[in-house]
């Protein structure tokens, strides 16, 4: 089955990147959230990103309309009823995700397949939420969407053959690399990446080094774009206690523990870049 509109559910973050990256690929996105004030942003944020394409010379002005006129919007989830595929990117959390679920198994073709682009969330559950665990699949999209390259398939137990062969080729329409990755908590690259950025904060915690200087070793000796405590304030320091809490859950090894440091920043409010403070300082 050929993928061409695709529907998805929460306009935040994550869902306008992938509405973005779908229409401009030529694919359909209808956007769904229960915020009309967030379909707004959501639009507008996509309009923005594409203006700064057309400032580098990579997009015109006709491709910028033709991209947003690609990209509808919808306060009912009955506005996704047309969709080939359906992707879940509402708000982290468990509860909110299998009622959503539920609802869309009401509205979406049969043959529709249904994607969640959860963080941490067991795709096995989740499909079971959805009635058509076969046709479930999760999507681990990267942020921000239309410039990381990298897509996270996980099959739940019962995900089918045919869904990860459908949706593997839809990343790849839209650009992206996608790699298959069983279904465990935080998938493959939270997996790595969060406990490097916890033990990164245990070095903080223990002096064994500045922010600064922790930040330069893993950039200069190991060649990393960005280093690990400057990453944790762009990611947020509340979600990089998140993720380490789930690891610490599924896997009840004190290796996932989460740094006591990282504990009291947030319990400080300091979340990173978002509350202009973290392990820099954002403030000016
Ligand atoms: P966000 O807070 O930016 O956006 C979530 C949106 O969901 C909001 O606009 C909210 O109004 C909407 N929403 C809430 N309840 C809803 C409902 N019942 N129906 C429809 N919409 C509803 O969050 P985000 O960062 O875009 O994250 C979305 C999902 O993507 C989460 O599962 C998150 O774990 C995952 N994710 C996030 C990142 C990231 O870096 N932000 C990366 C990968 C995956």
């Amino acid at each position: 089955m050929g993928i061409r509109t695709i529907g998805i559910i929460g306009a935040g973050t994550m869902g306008n990147g992938i509405a973005q990256a779908c229409a401009v690929v030529g694919l359909k996105a209808v956007m769904f959230d229960i915020q009309p004030a967030a379909l707004e942003r959501g639009v507008a944020t996509v309009g923005k990103s594409l203006d700064r394409l057309i400032k580098k010379g990579s997009m015109s002005d006709a491709d910028k309309a033709a991209a947003l006129g690609r990209i509808a919007t919808a306060t009912e989830l009955s506005g996704l009823a047309g969709a080939d595929l359906i992707l879940e990117a509402a708000t982290e959390n468990e509860a909110l995700k299998l009622k959503i679920l539920a609802q869309v198994a009401a509205v979406a073709r049969p043959e529709a397949i249904i994607a969640t682009n959860t963080s941490s969330i067991s795709i096995t559950r989740l499909a079971e939420a959805s009635g058509r665990p076969e046709l479930f699949v999760g999507m681990h999209f990267f942020n921000p969407v239309p410039l990381m390259a990298l897509v996270e398939i996980i099959r739940g137990l019962r995900t089918s053959d045919e869904t990860v062969d459908a949706v593997t080729a839809f990343a790849k329409q839209l650009g992206k690399t996608p790699i298959g990755v069983k279904n465990s908590a935080g998938f493959v690259v939270n997996r790595i990446l969060c406990p490097m950025i916890n033990e990164a904060i245990f070095a903080l915690q223990e002096g064994l080094a500045s922010a600064e200087e922790i930040d330069a070793g893993m950039k200069l000796g190991c060649n990393h774009p960005i280093g690990p405590l400057a990453l944790c304030d762009m990611i947020g320091l509340d979600v990089e206690l998140a993720v380490m809490e789930v690891l610490y859950g599924n896997f009840n090894d004190s290796k996932y523990r989460p740094a006591p440091l990282l504990r009291e920043m947030v319990d400080a409010g300091m979340l990173g870049r978002k509350s202009g403070r973290g392990f820099y300082n954002y403030d000016k």
